[in-house]
């Protein structure tokens, strides 16, 4: 019984088979969201998976060629295997050729290597899970035996029977109560089960006063089909009170995302839609419930349609980049010889993009890797440029968090330098501290090789929210970049003042130096000169320069 029950509350498996770390690494950035990921590095280790998980899987993606057993031979092991034969095979190849041969040893789909395209393989990836479990939906139960609510394939065929001729009309709500892993740690199985059966008893109560049903969908995620509602209010306020009259004190913040007014579409359709909601707000604490609006609806078509239009913008240089003078303020007059560069996206329909914007979109599917690549190229010819006119100038570049996964990053950013005849002294690299919260260790190991190398490191946007004071110590790095949300404390108060004096003290004892980002006037500027502050970005000193004005104000400041 444990082991079924258990199967009820973990997410779907995916085994990702793939002999290079990259692409694992690549595809389970695609799926993790929603998937729980299996990997396989090669054909034995694939075998061994399959053997030891079975049917518990419900999607394998699998590459053509490793060393070993290849993917040929996983395929026509599956295929002797009854059991196995009924869990869904993707095959990746870049070799049309193979296509066929796969279909005969019973792959159901391909993806194209390299894997650039995260929203089609998402799509794919679900389509072919929703497929083959539609066909044994006929097997599964009705009634989730825990919570006494339908299971997905009921709830979502029952959604778009009820809604068949009817004249009223209903919302689609996903709710989502929290961690479960988390919550599993501290309160135990036992009670977890425990929520989830008053829970369950609860919603179907709500939902049955409503005119409508609710179904558990999987982990924390519940969806209800109701009546349409004025406002979502009073149920929240209901949800936690039952939520609280069950817990033993732990903390619980349930989502909830409304899909309203249902019409056009499936039931998967509207879910997903009301999943998308309740997803927007998980990471705002102060957020309890979003509704899917015109607005929410045009954000979502805003970040597929600059998805789509990445490589094109690629292609045709829509990107450019700003430099941000940084200027060294301990002298008697300010010196130039630092600047941040800055990506721009200047769309031909939508016009100029902030990377406020599309930066965190290419972040969540890689895309942020190839940008990234771009701007390192474009930054160091520009510093090239500048050096052979006779200007001194130290640029620094954005690192995202995704790119240390890159394994060639280090090498390339030294083959650039080579290229274009610079030292790493003629380029630093700014990561964000929030990376070096989550303290990877492939954050440090990556940061370490490149200091071997001689660039120097950043610490950008530092107490933006996650920093403490004695990390400083500990970490591995060069620079210290104070936030600009930092900087504007300081107009708020003699507290926030000496916490500044202290962060900067503390940078002097341990030897490094402080860029002040978002600088916007004298005061402050004195007040960092003051205490030791030895670069500032911002403002007050200058926006953010096309390299044209960029070199004018070189021209200016150096040669005077
Ligand atoms: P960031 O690295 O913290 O960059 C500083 C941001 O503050 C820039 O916004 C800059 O224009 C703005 N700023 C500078 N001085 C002032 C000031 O005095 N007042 C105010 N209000 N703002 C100021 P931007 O260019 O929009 O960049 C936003 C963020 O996008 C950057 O924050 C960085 O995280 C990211 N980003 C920008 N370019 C790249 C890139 O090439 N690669 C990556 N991975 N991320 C980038
Ligand atoms: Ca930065
Ligand atoms: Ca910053």
């Amino acid at each position: 019984m444990e082991q079924t029950l258990f199967k009820n509350y973990t997410r779907k498996k995916i085994l990702i088979a793939d002999d290079e770390e990259i692409n694992r690494q690549i595809l389970a950035s695609f799926l993790e969201d929603e998937y729980e990921i299996l990997f396989a590095e090669d054909g034995e280790k694939t075998i061994e998976v399959l053997r030891n998980e079975g049917l518990s899987i419900s999607l394998v993606l699998l590459d053509l060629l490793m060393p070993g057993i290849n993917g040929v031979e996983v395929l026509k092991f599956r295929q002797k295997d009854a059991e196995l034969a009924k869990v869904p095979f993707i095959v990746a190849t870049s070799e049309k050729a193979m296509e066929i041969e796969c279909l005969r040893l019973g792959a159901v789909d391909f993806i194209a290597k390299p894997y650039d395209a995260p929203e089609i393989i998402k799509a794919r990836v679900k389509r072919i899970i929703e497929l083959y479990e539609s066909l044994h939906v006929i097997d599964s139960t009705i009634e989730d035996p825990i919570s006494g609510l339908y299971t997905r394939n009921f709830f979502r065929l029952f959604v778009e029977k009820a809604v068949e001729g009817e004249e009223k009309e209903f919302d689609i709500i996903a709710l989502r109560i929290g961690d479960f892993p988390f919550l599993k740690e501290i309160v135990g199985l036992n009670s977890l089960y425990q929520l989830v059966s008053n829970l369950g008893s609860f919603l179907k109560n709500w939902s049955e006063i409503h005119g409508g049903f609710a179904s558990h969908d999987h982990d924390d995620l519940f969806f209800l089909f109701i009546e349409k509602q004025p406002s979502y209010e009073a149920f929240y306020a209901d949800l936690e009170k039952e939520l609280l009259s069950r817990r033993n004190g732990e903390k619980i913040h349930p989502k909830i995302g409304v899909y309203p007014h249902i019409g056009e579409g499936s039931a998967a359709l509207w879910c997903d839609r009301a999943l998308m909601c309740c997803r927007s707000i998980t990471r705002d604490p102060r957020k309890k419930i979003a509704i899917y609006d015109e607005n929410f609806h045009q954000t979502i078509l805003t970040r597929e349609r600059l998805i789509r239009d990445f490589d094109a913008a690629i292609k045709e240089k829509q990107f450019s980049i700003v430099y941000q003078p940084k200027y060294g303020i301990q002298e008697d007059t300010p010196t130039l010889n630092q600047a941040e560069a800055l990506v721009r996206w200047n769309h031909p329909e939508l016009g100029f993009i902030s990377p406020g914007v599309f930066v965190p979109i290419f972040e969540r599917n890689g895309l942020i890797q190839k940008l990234d690549a771009y701007v390192f190229k474009e930054v160091a010819k520009q510093i090239h440029e500048w050096k052979e006119r006779g200007y001194r100038i130290t640029v620094s570049v954005n690192l995202s968090r995704v790119d240390i996964y890159e394994p060639d990053l280090v090498d390339s950013l030294c083959s650039l330098m080579k290229e274009n005849h610079l030292s790493t002294e003629d380029m630093h690299v700014e990561i964000t501290e929030s990376a070096y919260a989550e303290d990877t260790i492939t954050l440090k190991e990556v940061v370490s090789s490149l200091r071997e190398k001689g660039f120097q490191i950043e610490v950008d946007d530092f107490g933006s929210g996650y920093s403490s004071l004695n990390a400083i110590a500990d970490l591995p790095f060069d620079v210290l970049k104070l936030d600009m949300a930092f900087i504007r404390s300081m107009d708020k108060g003699q507290k926030n003042k000496d916490v500044i004096a202290l962060v900067m003290d503390l940078a002097k004892k341990i030897g490094i130096k402080v860029v002040a980002e978002g600088v916007e006037t004298k005061e402050q500027c004195d007040f960092l000169k003051s205490l030791g502050c030895d670069y500032v970005q911002g403002y007050y000193f200058s926006k953010p320069l096309s390299p044209k004005e960029m070199e004018a104000l070189l021209e200016k400041e150096q040669k005077k």
